[in-house]
C-alpha cells in the first residue's frame, strides 16, 4: 500500500489514548495528528499508510491522553476566600467579614480570576464557565490564559454587602444595571479569543433576584437564544425564603419567570422537593453537579434522581479547587451515599466531566472528545506517578485515582498552554505571586491579618 506523506502542525506519538468518542475507543500508543486548532487524525501506531511532517513532535511516552475537562460552574476571584469560609458553612456570598463581591477592584478581580483560571487550566479543564462580578476581569483572564470560557456577569439585585448583613430585600434597578453589564460583556467580549471565549447570561439565585429581574433576564435569554447559567437550590435559606417571598419553591418560581427550559445551567440543585426533581427533569434543564461544594456544607445532591427525571448532568468545582478529578471522585461517593449502591460508575462521571459538559454548554460537536473534526483540546497524565499505576481498563485508574496534580501538558486550540506541569504560554509563578500579594491585602482591609505579614 503506498505511503501518504500529510503535514500537521503537532503530533502526539506514543499515547494511551481515551477518546471518549462514540464508542468509548482506547488506543495504546496512539498517534494524534493536529493542524491548527483541530484534531485530524486519530490513529494507531502501526499505520503504514501515512507519514507525518508535522510541524512539532510531542513523544507521550506512554502517558494518558484524553479530551480535556470541561469545568461548567465557577467564580475565579472568589479563590481569595478559599480555606477561610468552608468552617463557617455555606457560600461566601452570604457572609460577613469576607473580601468578595463589591469589596473587590477590577484590578484585584483580574489578578484573582488569574489564579483561579490558572488553577483550573493546569488541573485539566480546557472548557470553564466562569462568571462573578467584573466580569470584564475574567474575560481579560480567560483570554490571557488561552483557556476556552463561557463567562458571564453576575446578577442579582441586591449586594453582597447587603446579603451578608441578613438583608434580602430586592431593588429591581439594582438587577437591572447588572442585566445591562451583562449585556454590555456579551457584545465586548462573546466570539473573541479566536472564538474561544463565549459569553451568557447569569442571575445568581432564585432568592438573590427577585421575580422582576428574573423575568427581565428571562426575556433577553430568549431575545439572543443563550443559555442561563445560576444556583439552584443551593440553601434551605434560599428555598425558605423564596417560599416566604414568593409561595413556591425556587424551581417554581424559575419556571414562572421563564426560565425553566434546556437552555439553563443549575448549580447544586441540593433542597429539592420530588415534585422539583419531576419538574426540572420534564424540563430537560442542565445541572452543574459541584460535589465537593456540596460536601463542603454538609449536603449531597439527588443526581441520579435528576439524570432520571430528564435533567443532563455536568461537573464542576465551583472553585472549591480546580481539580475536576476530585469532583468525578466525589460524584461516585455522593451519590452512593445517597443509596445508589453501584452508581455511577467511573466511564459515567467521566462522561459528565467530558462530553457531558460539552453537550450543556452546546458545544457538544466541537470539543468533549477526541475525533478527526474535533478542537484539540487534550491533556496528558503523566504515568509516572504512582497514584496512576497500574493502568489495566484505562478509566478506573484515571477516575478513581488520578488528581489534577497528574496533568503534565494542557493543549487547548492545538496551543499548549502546560507542559511538564508547568505554564508555558504564560507567567504561571507570577499569576500565583501576584494574587498572594491582592489576598493579603484584601483580608487586612477586612480585619483579618495574615500569618504572611505578622
Ligand atoms: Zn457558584
Amino acid at each position: 500500500m503506498a505511503t501518504t506523506e500529510k503535514t500537521c502542525d503537532l503530533l502526539i506519538r506514543n499515547a494511551l489514548v481515551l477518546t471518549l468518542d462514540a464508542g468509548d475507543r482506547i488506543v495504546a500508543n496512539g498517534t494524534v495528528a493536529v493542524s491548527g486548532d483541530r484534531i485530524v487524525s486519530v490513529g494507531p501506531p502501526d499505520d503504514s499508510r501515512v507519514r507525518w511532517l508535522p510541524g512539532r513532535t510531542l513523544d507521550a511516552r506512554g502517558n494518558i491522553l484524553m479530551p480535556g475537562l470541561v469545568n461548567t460552574h465557577n467564580h475565579s476571584p472568589l479563590m481569595i476566600v478559599r480555606g477561610m469560609v468552608e468552617d463557617r458553612g455555606f457560600a461566601p456570598a452570604y457572609l460577613q467579614g469576607v473580601p468578595q463581591g463589591d469589596a473587590l477592584g477590577y484590578e484585584e478581580a483580574l489578578a484573582l480570576a488569574r489564579l483561579g483560571v490558572y488553577e483550573a487550566v493546569a488541573s485539566g479543564a480546557t472548557t470553564i464557565v466562569d462568571y462573578y462580578l467584573h466580569p470584564g476581569a475574567l474575560a481579560e483572564a480567560a483570554a490571557e490564559i488561552g483557556v476556552r470560557a463561557v463567562l458571564c456577569g453576575r446578577i442579582m439585585d441586591t449586594t453582597s454587602a447587603r446579603l451578608a448583613a441578613g438583608h434580602t430585600r430586592h431593588d429591581p434597578a439594582v438587577g437591572a444595571a447588572m442585566l445591562a453589564e451583562s449585556l454590555d460583556l456579551i457584545t465586548r467580549w462573546s466570539g473573541r479569543a479566536d472564538g474561544r471565549l463565549r459569553c451568557d447570561l447569569a442571575p445568581h439565585a432564585p432568592d438573590t433576584c427577585g421575580p422582576e429581574t428574573l423575568a427581565r433576564v428571562a426575556a433577553e435569554a430568549d431575545r439572543l437564544g443563550c443559555l442561563v447559567h445560576t444556583h439552584l437550590c443551593q440553601s434551605r435559606r434560599e428555598v425558605d425564603h423564596v417560599r416566604e417571598r414568593d409561595g413556591r419553591s425556587p424551581v417554581e418560581t424559575l419556571a414562572a419567570a421563564g426560565l425553566l427550559h434546556d437552555r439553563l445551567i443549575a448549580a447544586h440543585c441540593i433542597h429539592m422537593t420530588a415534585a422539583d426533581v419531576r419538574e426540572a427533569g420534564a424540563a430537560a434543564i442542565a445541572v452543574a453537579h459541584a460535589p465537593v461544594g456540596n460536601l463542603a456544607s454538609g449536603r449531597t445532591a439527588p443526581i441520579l434522581d435528576l439524570a432520571a427525571s430528564g435533567a443532563r448532568i455536568s461537573l464542576c468545582t465551583d472553585t472549591k479547587s480546580g481539580d475536576m478529578f476530585e469532583a468525578m471522585r466525589a460524584a461516585i461517593a455522593t451519590a452512593r451515599v445517597r443509596g445508589a449502591e453501584y452508581e455511577p460508575k467511573a466511564l459515567d462521571v467521566l462522561r459528565w466531566a467530558t462530553t457531558g459538559g460539552a453537550s450543556v454548554l452546546r458545544l457538544g460537536d466541537r470539543i468533549g472528545c477526541i475525533e478527526p473534526g474535533r478542537k484539540a483540546d487534550l491533556i496528558l497524565l503523566d504515568r509516572n506517578h504512582p497514584n496512576l499505576s497500574p493502568v489495566i481498563d484505562g478509566v478506573g485508574i484515571v477516575v478513581h485515582s488520578g488528581r489534577g496534580s497528574n496533568v503534565d501538558t494542557v493543549i487547548v486550540d492545538g496551543r499548549v498552554l502546560i507542559e511538564g506541569g508547568r505554564a508555558t504560554a504564560f507567567d504561571g509563578d507570577g499569576i500565583v505571586a501576584e494574587a498572594q500579594v491582592v489576598a493579603e491585602k484584601l483580608w487586612a482591609r477586612h480585619g483579618t491579618q495574615p500569618v504572611t505579614l505578622q
